[in-house]
């Protein structure tokens, strides 16, 4: 019998699984489809300390900022320390944005509007300023989930986690209230835990357990463009709307483009954000919006042609804060997963507090503002409060 059950080969579910195999844990990951198959395969690999208000995803965002870099050591996907520059469109939008780096207690630096070139020199004029951040990253998310599987102990713990796709959990095994193996299209398996990496399905997978989880789908499209002959974007660029964009609770359209380059050539757009369920159709007018901002960002990207698009449903939590932690109404049943436009960023920081939460350790950072009954309405005025966009 394993000791965890990891349901979900996503960037996360492989997070969880690396770190609980590094712990020594003996660990079974199973997903329906393929690794990467859900949402991380339609992810754009920023890793974000910027766009981070002060709070538990900022905490949870600068140890994961830091585990990226370690596990960047395995090798075998593409990892890029290469910084984010956030430009402001106005004085006061400046004003803003310096005072949300100086909150934020992260390292970053204050760009002037004449300095701004020193950075991307092909960025479009009239920008007032920006800020710097040396943390922020890119990683190339379905190769980097792929590493976490196959490498997971690397010498330390029991070995690798064991890989089962084309497996779908269907239920889960109980003695009395407590979790104790999953049902599947495939047969039980009884474990001595089981955690719910299931990203935007993670709310359905929970009610198999009886338990609520209000994830719901949050649509975003990326641009790919042609591979570019030389660099036009050195590093992650994107205007301080998109701070404000990723914090909102609306359902309607909202788009903010995140301009980077990427190792192969092609520049990466991304990412537009509205609540239409799980509707795949291509949106012309959310293309050309993301295209357009593109363009006032690096006005030469106008004579680039866009090669491909394509879509993904982020795991949207009412609070935008992921669920992390053992379930006190299913005992033995462990979350991770509602990490919203973040789950890549923040994939190694719950991998590693969700390994310590299995073996008994004491969590690095306190659990509670992630805790998985924290929408319930009995628990009311114990925690964040459900802000149900
Ligand atoms: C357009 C877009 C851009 C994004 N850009 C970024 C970014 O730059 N940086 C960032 O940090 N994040 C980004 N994100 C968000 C990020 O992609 C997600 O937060 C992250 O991939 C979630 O990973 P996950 O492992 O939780 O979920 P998933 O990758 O969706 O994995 C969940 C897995 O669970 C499996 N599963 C579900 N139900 C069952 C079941 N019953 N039985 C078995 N298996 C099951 C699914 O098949 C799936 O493979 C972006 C998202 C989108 C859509």
């Amino acid at each position: 019998m394993p000791d965890v059950v990891v349901i979900g080969a996503g960037v996360v579910g492989a997070a969880c699984a690396h770190y609980a195999a590094r712990a020594g844990l003996d660990v079974v990951v199973l997903d329906r489809g393929p690794v990467a198959g859900g949402t991380t395969g339609a992810g754009e690999g920023n890793v974000l300390v910027s766009d981070k208000e002060p709070g538990p995803e900022l905490d949870l965002a600068v140890l994961s900022a830091g585990l990226w870099r370690e596990l960047a050591g395995l090798g075998g996907f593409e990892y890029e320390p290469k910084g984010g520059l956030v430009v402001a469109e106005d004085d006061e939008v400046l004003a803003a944005l310096t005072a949300l780096a100086a909150g934020q207690g992260v390292e970053h630096t204050v760009v002037e509007a004449g300095r701004l070139t020193d950075y991307e020199p092909h960025l479009a004029p009239g920008f007032a300023g920006g800020v710097f951040y040396p943390q922020d990253a890119q990683v190339q998310p379905m190769l980097a989930a792929a590493t976490l599987l196959r490498k997971g102990a690397r010498g330390a713990g029991r070995g690798t986690p064991s890989l089962r796709t084309g497996v779908t959990v269907t239920g889960f095994l109980r003695d009395g209230e407590r979790v104790t193996g999953v049902r599947t299209d495939r047969g039980d398996i009884p474990a001595g835990a089981v955690v719910n990496a299931a990203g935007t399905w993670g709310g359905e997978v929970a009610a198999l357990a009886g338990v609520h989880l209000p994830i719901l789908p949050r649509r975003g499209f990326i641009l790919v463009t042609e591979p570019l002959d030389e660099p036009l974007v050195l590093h992650k660029v994107y205007t301080a709307a998109y701070v404000t964009n990723v914090a909102s609770d609306s359902a309607g359209l909202e788009t903010s483009a995140v301009v980077e380059g990427t190792p192969s050539g092609p520049v990466l757009i991304g990412a537009s954000r509205e609540r239409v369920g799980f509707d795949r159709t291509v949106s012309i007018p959310v293309l050309e919006r993301l295209a357009r901002q593109a363009v006032e960002l690096f006005p030469a990207l106008a004579a680039r042609r866009v090669i491909r698009a394509y879509c993904g449903f982020r795991p949207y939590c009412p609070d935008h804060l992921p669920v992390i932690g053992e379930d006190p109404r299913a005992p033995g049943l462990y979350h991770a997963c509602g990490h919203e436009g973040a789950g890549i960023g923040l994939a190694p920081a719950t991998g590693h507090l969700i390994a310590q939460a299995l073996t008994g350790g004491r969590p690095g950072l306190d659990l509670s503002p992630f805790r998985p009954d924290r929408f319930d309405p009995d628990r009311s005025g114990t925690g964040t409060p459900a802000k149900e966009g």
